[in-house]
């Protein structure tokens, strides 16, 4: 005996009132029998069809296959059983809208994990009458036909039975009589048919019927008019070597089946996904162009601190705020000449000393004007900063001793007041002081974001008595001989504005002195919070794309719970439904982030070109963002793939 029900039952409570779909059901299935289960509606046919054909479990009694208790399988092995031995068919099709007869036939032996699937498919497409249709999607087809697909799909991977739940309900009177000889055919060659309908004239069709009334088996009769026997291979299955030749992990033709279906879902719903991918495609584009902004700062940063050299120091008073607490009065160190002249003193351990002051003004050159930076700076600036000017030249000590109205400019400062003219001997009013223009500062590019282009460099001393109006210096720049003498520099200069200060020693906030190193050190610290920051904002960034995702997954996993119910039936496993959803998932999210990659590529290309500022688009960001897109994609996509995953099949079927 193939199959043996004994006192099997099923209540559904999911009502108000518990329903008894089936009361304590004995039958008995031969190999190669031809059953019709007939009853009015509501009588359990479907129900008792479900438990036959491993789709639903019943409350109590016992479903024995060729011996081997099915009851007592887990979901898993219920679902091998299904893909190995059942082939269904339903009166609503269940055909997969977006793709032709022939994939829709192969999908049974893409989870059986068989090789050379087309061909199989095409040759069963062929056998229910259908080799010139293969390639139509089933909004081409017929009811017949697409019925007659869902036939070649039901025998693709050669199941032992047939389960078919009122296959011709929804077809007109021609199409009932191709598919129903295509059944009996079937039954012919050895296929056990179990078929559910409630009409007598299909009925007929079959070796044995089996009326139920409320869940109970009211007659059950063999059928005069059909005695043919079929040609059955009646040797006894083993179930616990077909249950347990499952695979736990997903095949290479399935994983690319999911990728490929994945692609077509995504373009069948273009806008959908797009707009869903906007969250990811801009966190990434963001990432990478704040990237490649300050990697391209960085960069320009470190070369313009290469052209300074490295035995730099800086001398710098102290802010008269410190802490949020304003210092008393004359607690503010204030630099002078007397400064200057006292480092300079120091011949031993100092090249060359310059005094510095920065700050604003307008410089007017005919009709055009415009708002600058004015820094003083001393005879030795010049070579200590490399800015001694190719296009003219560099300030004499005379000029900064006597206090001279002279100008160098820098580059962006020419360019708006003389366009392309050479501006060398021409005059300009800084701040309404007329000023001789001696020469054009070498380029030194953005640091930053300061232009060191945007400046006029005047005396020091012009500087302090004439334009900016302020006694006292902001820094004195000192170059020490050697890179060895620096630190002793540094020490001998400290203690000797102590003194002259009359500072207390451990009063460390009124002035500092820093080193090129310190500065690099600084800067490097400066890039690392904005690295920082950057993080934050694609992290959520990415945050708000998985969401955005994940609501979309959501939404497809209800749209396509009947899919999900006939997959399951078909033999799909939990961990099947879950990779597709999963792989649906990060394909989306995984295109999103490409074109992410190329927009902020694209960015970062627009603000170097037409903004002009340095980007670097670095290679590892691009591998970093597309890793975190894959990412977002499993970890967002992860609750609804489960969600698919654990639909019961027939509640899944049954979804409107
Ligand atoms: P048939 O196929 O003979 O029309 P079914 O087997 O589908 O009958 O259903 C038998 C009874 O069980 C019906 O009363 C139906 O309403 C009920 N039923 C079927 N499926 C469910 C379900 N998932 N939840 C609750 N009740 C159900
Ligand atoms: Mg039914």
């Amino acid at each position: 005996m193939m199959i043996r029900l004994s006192s099997i039952s099923k209540t559904y409570r999911t009502g108000k009132v518990p329903v008894r779909a089936l009361v304590d059901i004995n039958l008995e299935i031969d190999a190669g029998e031809f059953i019709a289960i007939m009853g009015p509606s509501g009588s359990g046919k479907s129900t008792l069809m479900h438990i036959l054909g491993f789709l639903g479990r019943p409350d109590s009694g016992s479903y024995s296959l060729f011996g081997t208790e099915v009851s007592d399988l887990s979901d898993e092995e219920l679902a091998a059983l299904r893909n190995a031995l059942a082939g269904f068919v339903f009166q609503q099709f269940h055909l997969l809208g977006r793709v032709s007869a022939a994939e829709n036939t192969e999908l049974p032996l893409i989870y059986a994990g068989k090789k050379d699937i087309r061909e199989k498919a095409c040759s069963k497409l062929e056998k229910v009458g259908l080799a010139n249709r293969k390639k139509h999607r089933p909004n081409e087809l017929s009811g017949g036909e697409q019925q007659r697909v869902a036939i070649a799909r039901a025998l693709v991977n050669e199941p032992m039975i047939i389960y078919a739940d009122e296959p011709t309900g929804n077809l007109d009177t021609k199409s009932e009589e191709e598919i129903m000889n295509i059944i009996k055919e079937l039954n012919r060659h050895g296929k056990t048919i179990v078929m559910v309908t409630h009409e007598e004239e299909i009925a007929k069709y079959a070796k044995r019927k089996i009326v139920m009334r409320d869940g109970r088996i009211v007659s059950d009769e063999r059928n005069p008019e059909n005695t043919s026997a079929a040609a059955v291979n009646s040797e006894a299955l083993s179930v616990l070597n077909i249950v347990r030749q499952k695979h736990s992990s997903i095949g290479q033709v399935e994983f690319a089946e999911h990728v490929r279906q994945s692609i077509r879902a995504i373009l069948s719903n273009k806008i959908r996904a797009f707009l869903s991918m906007l969250g990811i495609l801009f966190g990434v584009a963001a990432v990478i162009a704040m990237l490649a902004l300050g990697e391209g700062a960085k960069a320009s940063i470190e070369e313009n601190l290469k052209t300074l050299g490295s035995n730099m120091l800086s001398v710098r008073a102290g802010s008269a705020r410190v802490h949020g607490v304003s210092r008393e009065a004359g607690s503010v160190t204030r630099f002078t000449f007397d400064d200057v002249a006292a480092i300079s003193r120091f011949t031993d351990l100092v090249d060359s000393v310059s005094g510095y002051m920065r700050g604003s003004g307008q410089v007017v050159y005919k009709n055009e004007n415009w708002n600058t930076s004015i820094e003083g700076v001393g005879f030795d600036y010049g070579k200590m900063r490399a800015t001694i000017p190719q296009i003219g030249r560099w300030f004499t000590r005379e000029e900064i001793a006597r206090r001279e109205k002279v100008a160098i400019l820098g580059g962006t400062v020419v360019e708006k007041l003389f366009g392309d003219k050479n501006p060398v001997g021409r005059t300009i009013k800084i701040n309404r002081i007329y000023f001789k223009i001696i020469g054009v500062a070498p380029e030194k590019g953005f640091g930053g974001h300061r232009d060191f282009d945007d400046t006029v460099y005047i005396p020091v001393t012009t500087a302090m008595y004439r334009v900016l109006g302020r006694d006292y210096l902001d820094s004195i720049f000192v170059e020490a001989k050697s890179p060895q003498t620096i630190d002793e520099a540094q020490t001998k200069i400290k203690d000797m504005i102590i003194k002259r200060h009359r500072l207390r020693a451990d009063d460390e906030d009124a002035f500092y002195i820093r080193n090129m190193s310190e500065i690099q050190e600084m800067l490097t610290s400066t890039t690392k919070t904005m690295s920082l920051l950057l993080g934050c904002i694609a992290a959520i960034s990415l945050l708000v794309g998985g969401i955005g995702i994940m609501n979309i997954m959501l939404v497809s996993v209800t749209e396509r719970t009947r899919e999900i119910g006939l997959r399951k039936a078909i033999g799909a496993r939990k961990t099947d439904i879950m990779s597709q959803f999963l792989i649906e998932s990060v394909v989306m999210t995984f295109s999103g982030g490409l074109m992410g990659v190329m927009l902020g590529v694209g960015a970062a290309f627009m603000l170097s070109a037409f903004v002009g500022w340095t980007t670097k688009v670095s290679f590892f960001s691009i591998i970093l963002s597309t890793t975190f897109s894959i990412a977002v994609g499993i970890g967002f996509g992860l609750w609804p793939a489960r969600k698919a995953s654990m639909l019961d099949p027939i509640e899944a079927l049954r979804y409107e």
